[in-house]
């Protein structure tokens, strides 16, 4: 019996906040896809797993994806609609030999191990079987100016929640009907299966494996994550140094802020120091060499980048060793420009870059007193300081 799982990550949906789908946005030390994919990952009765993502999303996929996931295959690029991108990754799946195969969706980051076995076991006894929780709440149907029209009875009312499990076959033959028939309206697998008849049976799950959808949901998700056991994590802490001279301009980058200057600063990239500083040293508490060697200034795709992509590519380096940033700290020693009134937007957009609460971000700014090039104004220097948590 070979099982896989199939995860459903090719939409596009943002309105859990930032301009990221939901199941790219960080939860702690991983990505909402690294948690599904450790969930399935660890257990032994999983071979494969297949993700399904949109096809403009392949980068942001590599990035969220931990180094040492287990047991996956490259990833498919989904279709229009749902329904189509499950179809896709079961077509994928078809050349394994798998028996069983439990589609899940990648914003639900809290499915366990326990739901994750019954679907499975529910399969020997059922064609398909989902995990699924009884209605709590009373449900009201409204009516105009949202008056209550009617109660409708909660008995025998369920949630659908994902995995939803199946016997790989059945769900096939049922996908690639439901396409030939030009049906492309069914909102999970589970409902494929009724309209193909195939009995499914409910598997009672946890209200926690929820699905992230708004920003209310990810907050949740991010209490509920400081709940659960993590791994024990060692500080290890990181510098880093840069210098650009001016040249002739009008403003330079700084945090990723455009201030208005008398010159701007030189560099193949967007000469910004600070953001330069503090990638060498998140890389530096990681042991993974500095700026340079990851982004050389040899290669002409960095001519002229905007350096929160080296810095954000620091970052995800953390989260794929199951690391967090505990902090952030610069010193940038210029003349001029004055730092003071940009200091809290600098502290914005460091924060922001590096996933971290601007509390936890320092900027301060000194002159060297007329002494040395920064003295002179011939350019700006900038050193940066961080704490990793690593495992
Ligand atoms: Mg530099």
């Amino acid at each position: 019996m070979t099982i896989a799982a199939l995860i459903v990550a090719a939409g596009r949906g943002t309105r859990a906040g930032g301009d990221l789908p939901k199941q790219y946005a960080r939860l702690d030390t991983q990505t909402v896809l690294g948690w599904v994919l450790a969930a399935f990952g660890e257990l032994d009765e999983i071979a494969h797993i297949q993700v399904v993502i949109h096809p403009d999303d392949a980068s942001v996929y590599d990035q969220a994806v931990p180094a040492d996931a287990l047991k996956l295959l490259p990833p498919v690029p989904g279709g229009a609609t749902r329904q189509l991108s499950v179809l896709a990754g079961l077509e994928a799946l078809a050349s394994k030999a798998v028996t069983k195969v439990l589609i899940h969706d990648a914003a639900r980051p809290f499915v366990n191990a326990d739901t994750i076995r019954k679907v499975i076991a529910a399969l020997d006894a059922h064609p398909g079987a989902l995990a699924a929780v009884p209605l709590a709440d009373t449900l009201k149907r409204a009516a105009a100016g949202e008056l209550v029209a009617k109660t409708i009875p909660r008995t025998g009312l369920w949630r659908a929640q994902t995995p939803q499990g199946f016997r790989f076959d059945d769900i096939l033959n049922a996908h690639r009907k439901a396409a030939v028939s030009g049906r492309d309206d069914f909102t999970d697998d589970a409902a494929i299966a009724e309209w193909a008849g195939l009995p499914v049976f409910l598997v009672e799950d946890s209200p926690t494996n929820f699905k992230i959808t708004t920003p209310v949901d990810l907050r949740m998700a991010k209490k509920l994550i400081l709940t659960s056991p993590a791994p024990a994590l060692l500080p290890c802490a990181g510098t880093g140094f840069d210098v650009h001279r001016f040249c002739p301009g009008d403003h330079v980058m700084l945090g990723g802020v455009r201030i208005p200057h008398t010159h701007a600063l030189e560099g193949h990239s967007d000469a910004d120091v600070v953001l330069h500083a503090l990638t060498d040293a998140v890389l530096g508490a990681l042991g993974e060499g500095d700026i340079g060697q990851h982004f050389p200034p040899s290669d002409a795709k960095w001519k002229g980048a905007a350096s929160h992509l080296f810095l954000e590519d620091a970052v995800a380096r953390v989260m794929r060793r199951g690391g967090r940033i505990a902090n952030a700290d610069v010193t940038v020693l210029c003349e001029a420009p004055k730092i003071g009134p940009h200091r809290d937007a600098i502290r914005a957009s460091v924060a922001r870059i590096m996933g971290l609460d601007p509390g936890r971000v320092g900027v301060k700014a000194t002159t060297t007193e007329g002494l040395g090039f920064t003295g002179r104004r011939e350019g700006i220097a900038a050193m940066a300081s961080v704490m990793l948590l690593l495992p």
